[in-house]
């Protein structure tokens, strides 16, 4: 499969000429089958990185899944601006973590897509959306298997994702908070059931890397994990290297080179995720 990084921050969108090299749209990741002429097929995640998928699809219309790991504005705002999907030919099903057992997916994506905040709702969209509802197991989403469960973060649920074609496999943690369950060896969180069982030997974990572990301290309460867990959590897992992602919005270029410095060692290589780059697996 290929994996594209349309969008690797976090929080807020990042622009300016120093952040070009990493990039400033927000948490979103585009999946294609090989063959596929890079046509991904599958989203994780709507942040303002949505807007790159005509550089893969030029005026064609998006038709899959978009998986959202949790309603916070990083990882759903590049939705009302989603050209691929807003398409008199788009055929999108949109699959969200629920709140409780009556949730009612567009309702609740209704809640930040409508007015008076934006012209129009979920509903209004062109083309073909369904809506629809996550939950913890595993499912099949455009030909890929995917294990969805639920992790730590900080106001409302989160989900991380494995997803597989039968051949390699990527598991996706951007919003994580492992210190809410402890301590763990390093003093940034404890390496626990659920994120082991996604990044079990995967040929890419794309990891939260908002803090360095120098901040957790102080910052970790925000719900985010450090660059080090998530290589921490590469080693400990068997994956077979580590994307650095949702880099904080004031993170420089030069700033998260510096941070993926610190692995050069690291017996898992560890890159930081860079919008607008495509890895094979
Ligand atoms: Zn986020
Ligand atoms: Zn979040």
């Amino acid at each position: 499969m290929r994996v594209s990084f349309c969008g690797v921050r976090g929080s807020t969108p990042s622009p300016g000429p120093e952040f070009v090299r990493y990039g400033g749209h927000t948490s979103c990741v585009a999946l294609s089958h090989d063959g596929e002429q890079h046509r991904p097929t599958l989203l994780l995640d709507g942040g303002t990185g949505l807007r790159r998928l005509p550089d893969f699809l030029g005026d064609h219309p998006f038709r899959g899944t978009l998986l959202l790991t949790h309603l916070h504005w990083d990882h759903v705002q590049g939705l009302p601006f989603f050209s691929s999907g807003d398409h008199e030919g788009a055929l999108v099903t949109l699959l969200l973590p629920p709140e409780d057992e009556h949730t009612d997916a567009e309702a609740l994506l209704a809640r930040m897509m409508s007015p008076p905040f934006f012209p129009i709702g979920p509903h209004q969209l062109r083309g073909d959306w369904r809506f629809g509802l996550v939950s913890s197991g595993t499912f099949e989403a455009e030909g890929f298997t995917v294990v969805a469960k639920e992790v730590p973060h900080k106001g409302g649920r989160t989900f991380g994702f494995r997803v597989s074609d039968g051949r390699s496999s990527v598991a996706y943690i951007p919003d994580h908070c492992p210190t809410a369950l402890g301590d763990g060896p390093q003093g940034i969180g404890p390496y626990h059931e659920a994120v082991l069982e996604l990044a079990r030997d995967v040929d890419l974990l794309i990891h939260d890397s908002h803090l360095r572990a120098e901040e957790v301290a102080e910052e970790g309460s925000f719900g985010h994990a450090a660059a080090e867990y998530a290589v921490g959590l590469g080693n400990v897992a068997g994956a077979r290297r580590v994307a650095l992602f949702h880099h904080r919005p004031e993170r420089t270029d030069t700033e998260v080179d510096r941070t993926v410095c610190r692995f050069a060692e690291s017996p898992v290589p560890a890159i930081g995720a860079a919008e607008g780059t495509t890895l094979a697996l």
